[in-house]
């Protein structure tokens, strides 16, 4: 049961990030995912310095909370400090995507924020903060990604990139398609002229 349930978390994370990857998201080094195995703390999370579009489930790590190799492989993400620091702090979390979404980033990049353009920004991504910029893999930015994550689906990193969370990997994946979505639209209609937003008496 145990081995089912780690095996179809590592195809979901290899299939997230090969969507991720196919989807523009990331790049070929870009981004890393994870998922709580069990609430004892043991993660699986994918290797560091890998082509992340082609990944196999035999590739995915499997560290402790503590972010100690436990079997797997040599090297995991270099960002399993972000990763064990929100699960540590936030129970309710079971699965982890970080990905580098040019028009999230970007649109961040020129201090422009998230607005309620369609349902989803105006619900899910009410308040998405802008972290300030921290050294990608430091305890640091894990530390402030933690505490800036609760009660939140995402938030997005000053000149880096996403971070989401979810109960399941896909679910996490959904939050970083449907925030790019939502920046894809903030950007074309800022091109063309004044962005139309949901009327504040219809949310
Ligand atoms: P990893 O390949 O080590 O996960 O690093 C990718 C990344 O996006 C760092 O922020
Ligand atoms: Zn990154």
């Amino acid at each position: 049961m145990v081995q089912d349930l780690e095996r179809s978390l590592r195809e979901e994370l290899v299939k997230c990030m090969k969507i991720l990857h196919s989807k523009g998201l990331i790049s070929g080094l870009g981004g890393n995912a994870s998922a709580r195995l069990s609430r004892e703390g043991v993660i699986l999370i994918t290797p560091s310095g890998k082509f992340k579009g082609d990944l196999t489930p035999d590739d995915i790590c499997k560290i402790d909370i503590e972010g100690r190799v436990l079997e797997g492989c040599i090297r995991p993400s270099i960002e399993s400090p972000l990763h064990t620091a929100i699960y540590k702090s936030n129970p309710h979390v079971n699965a982890i995507i970080h990905s580098h979404s040019p028009f999230t980033t970007g649109l961040a990049l020129a201090g422009k924020k998230i607005e309620p353009v369609n349902y989803e920004a105006a619900v899910i991504f009410k308040e998405v903060p802008i972290l300030e910029f921290r050294t990608p893999g430091s305890k640091e930015l894990g530390e402030l990604v933690a505490q800036n994550i609760k009660n939140r689906r995402a938030v997005i990193l000053q000149n880096h990139g996403v971070v989401a969370v979810g109960s399941t990997p896909l679910e996490a994946l959904s939050i970083i398609e449907s925030l790019e979505e939502v920046s894809i639209m903030i950007f074309v209609a800022s091109h063309f002229g004044e962005v139309k937003l949901i009327p504040k008496d219809r949310i």
